[in-house]
Order: structure tokens, then sequence, then C-alpha cells
């Protein structure tokens, strides 16, 4: 056990930490959550203000009672905390609420003014599929190229951005990525992506909840056009999520989604859409989601970025300099512990030989330890990064389209959050020591449709923890 350099302690914000998790050996443990690059947990702040907000719950903007105009003052003041977050402005931004990151690059993508000549997007070879995918469809993409390591080839990106010139109406880049936790240049991207007469859009899904953000006005060449984020990765919980944009390109056009509380009037046979962002909005808005997201920020703010950001870096320093000293351990993308204040606690393993299935299994059902395996929804990324030739892709592809995921090339990601330990990153380091010895006790059986590997003996009888009886 070393000893713990950081007197940082986030722990006292949350109710959720000290939760006891079934083993397979029939004890239970305090559970270690190293998968918040998925998901984070609440923030006591968050279920404290969610609470009170349902005690006035009611319909929001059309509605004339005191609860209505209440709902309405709760979602309002939340899009305001959102903009100041990232560092927009009311008169030059606006917040769009919708379900997720996911979501809001969608929106984007239909709402965006492509035309015949422009129609160029640039992404990175690092993107998460939601910052990729919706691209495709709305415009031509080209991605940009990465280093060995999996950092972002800025050289190709100027390349590109040279060779594309008129035709390039987007940058869409990651701010961080959820798998190597590389941190993208986005100021210095944004000033060339400008100075070439085009956006950028950055999907803050991670970089979030772990640094501070500044789209900037827009007379700054550094500035970002359009900022994406996912409350279920910033402390509060699932089924909300922002696009903060330039007022200016939602106030032309028509929504995306079509149906109420998005106009001003409706015949028969015509429609005027309402100012953004409501133009956006279709039908009820998730205001509780609101409230949630808001009350997480006003935490995170009051913390500060900084700490938040400090905090984090020492664990990866940690966990980092821990793992250069395992054999039979890769680390994937940056490996340096000296780096780790340019980075995302988000440190991807293999360990030699084994499944990253069998070793993310073992490690949730024999010490209470979560995390994510396999691909982490950037298939190009993870092939490159693994360095899977064309051949092995194209057999595993086969594989998949047969319902056999056994072999799907993956990592095993920690990924921490504000409230993670140097201690829980002792208990991680001690149990891939016994995976590493052969020691750990289960026997697995790999289930060939969805590549898990499942414990015999596993019995957990899950409404002991949540039932919907009543
Ligand atoms: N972008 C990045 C970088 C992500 O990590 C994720 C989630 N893993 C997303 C986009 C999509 O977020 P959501 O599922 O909340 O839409």
């Amino acid at each position: 056990m070393t000893q713990t350099k950081d007197q940082s302690d986030f722990s006292c914000l949350y109710s959720c930490l000290d939760i006891q998790v079934p083993l397979l050996d029939g004890s239970t443990r305090t559970y270690i959550n190293f998968d918040n690059a998925a998901s984070t947990p609440s923030l006591k702040i968050v279920k404290d203000k969610v609470n009170q907000y349902l005690d006035y719950y009611s319909s929001v903007h059309r509605g004339t009672g005191f609860k209505s105009q209440l709902s309405t003052h709760a979602f309002e003041e939340a899009r305001k905390i959102v903009i100041d977050f990232v560092g927009g402005n009311t008169t030059e931004h606006v917040c769009i609420f919708g379900k997720n990151t996911t979501e809001a690059i969608n929106t984007l993508s239909h709402r965006f003014p492509f035309t015949e000549k422009k129609n160029v997007v640039l992404v990175s070879s690092q993107e998460h599929h939601s910052n990729d995918l919706p691209w495709r469809v709305a415009a031509h993409v080209e991605h940009i190229a990465l280093k060995s390591d999996g950092s972002l080839d800025e050289n190709d990106f100027d390349l590109k951005l040279k060779e594309y010139g008129d035709r390039v109406a987007l940058v869409s880049i990651t701010g961080a990525s959820n798998v190597t936790g590389f941190i993208n240049p986005i100021h210095r991207l944004a000033e060339k992506t400008h100075r070439a007469g085009a956006q950028i859009c950055v999907d803050c899904a991670q970089l979030a909840p772990h640094r501070s953000i500044n789209m900037g006005s827009l007379d700054d060449p550094s500035h970002l056009d359009y900022v994406a984020i996912s409350a279920h990765k910033m402390y509060a919980p699932f089924g909300t999520g922002a696009l903060i944009t330039r007022r200016d390109t939602f106030e032309k056009g028509e929504p995306f989604m079509r149906g109420g509380g998005e106009v001003e009037i409706v015949t028969l046979d015509s429609v005027t859409w309402s100012e953004p962002p409501d133009r956006d909005e279709a039908g009820s808005p998730n205001v509780v989601g609101a409230v949630a997201l808001a009350a997480a920020i006003s935490q995170l703010k009051s913390i500060g970025m900084d700490k938040v950001a400090a905090h984090e870096a020492q664990l990866t320093r940690y966990i980092l300099s821990r793992f250069k000293q395992m054999k039979g351990l890769t680390v994937y993308g940056n490996t340096s512990p000296e780096e780790a204040d340019d980075r995302l606690g988000v440190v991807p393993i293999n360990l030699d030989g084994m499944s990253h299935y069998l070793v993310a299994a073992i490690l949730g059902y024999e010490f209470g330890i979560g995390v994510r395996n396999g691909c982490f929804c950037a298939h190009p990324y993870l092939l490159q990064l693994m360095g899977v030739d064309e051949n092995n892709a194209k057999t595993v592809r086969s594989q998949i389209q047969s319902h056999d995921k056994r072999q799907i090339p993956g990592l095993v990601r920690v990924s921490f959050g504000l409230y993670n330990t140097e201690q829980e990153i002792d208990t991680l380091i001690q149990a891939i020591e016994v995976i590493l010895a052969g020691k750990y006790k289960g026997k697995y059986h790999q289930d060939i449709p969805s590549g898990a590997f499942n414990p015999e003996g596993w019995n957990v009888d899950f409404n002991k923890y949540l039932t919907y009886e009543v």
C-alpha cells in the first residue's frame, strides 16, 4: 500500500458511494466504480434538488398556475447555468436540451446549413460513433489521421483543411477521447478552422466533467461554435443532454423533430416556428433532467474545475506509475505518468493473453470493481490503437455477422471520477495481480452471441436490491 499524496476527498458530496454489492463467493464488498467515462454516479445535491423540485413538478411553458411558472423558471434558469458552464453567453448562444450528446450532435447534423459546395465535415479517427455516424448521412466526411500512440495528427488536420479548402463546412471533433483520455487542442483547431472559413463543433461528453470549457464569444478567433454534453457523465442521471450552439444557426430553417412546443402558429397548411431554442425542442421537455444537470454543474463550479482536474491527474499519475511496474499488462495511448496533467483519467489496458471480456468479468464478479471492456463505441479507433490489420478485422466482422462476438478485439477501460481514491486504485492493482497470477476463483464460460464471460454459480436475486413492489 502506498501513501496517499492527494488529500482531496470529494466522497462527502455523494450518498451512494458506500454501497455493498454481492460477489461470486457469496460475500459482499463496497462497490468501486471505475467506469466513469460511461456514466457517473449522481451527486447528493442532484438528488436533493430533484426531490425539492418534484414537490413543485408541473406542466412547463404553457401553464399559468404557480407550479407551472416555477417549472418554467427552473427550466430556463438551467439553460443559463449550462451556457455559463461552457463559457458561452446568452446573447450569442442558446442551450437546446435533449436526451444526450448523441441527440445533440444528430440535431446539429440535421440543422447545419450544408450546401452543395460546402459539404465536407472533418472528424478525427478518434471519434465516438455519436460524432461520426450522424455526419456520414448529412455531409461528406473525412477522417483526420492519428499518430501511432492514438493522439491526433495535427499535420494531417492542416493538410485536410488545406486540401478540402472552401468545401469544409465544419470540423467536428471530440474534446477528449473516451478511449485513451487524450485531450485535443480544440482552441488551436478552432482558430485554424475559422481561418479556413468553417465552423467547429466539439463533442464535450468526456471533457465537460473534467475540465473547464470556454466557448468564447463569436468575435474570438478561437471560439467554439457548438458544444455537446451529456448529464449522465457529469454526476446527474440519464436522459438529459444539451447542444450549446451559436444562436444564428438555429434562427433559420426547420426543426429536426416536429410537434408541439416549438411553434408560434399552425394553420392547416402552414407553420410559423418559434425562435431558438424552443424551435428545436419538440414535445414536453425533461425539466427534472434539466434541474439535475444544473445542480450537478453548480456543484462542479463550486468545487472548481481546476481542483477536479488536479485530483484526477493525481489518480492518473498514480495508476500509470503502478502499471509501469507490472509485467503482463499493456497500457494503450499515453503511458507516461509525468504527462498525467495533459490528459483525462481514462486508462485503457489489456492483460497479456487474456480476453478483455474475461478480465472485466473477474473484476466485477470477484472484486466488486466496475470497469468497461470492449470497443467503447469507437470501433475504428480501437482497431487502429490495437494494430488490428484489415484481414483480422474482416474475419471478426464476418464472425459478428454470424452472431459470434467472442473474438472481438477490445480493451479494459479504467476511468476516474472526482470521488475516486488512490486506495481504490490499490484495490484494483491487487485484483489485477491476482488475475495475472491465474489465482481467480470462478469458472467462467463465454457466451457466443455476446462474448461475455459468465461465471458458474452466480445466482443473485436483483429484487433484493430493487423491486417495483408497493
Ligand atoms: N461522445 C463521447 C466522447 C462519449 O464518450 C460518449 C459516451 N460514451 C458520447 C459521445 C455519447 O454520449 P451519450 O451516450 O450520452 O449520447
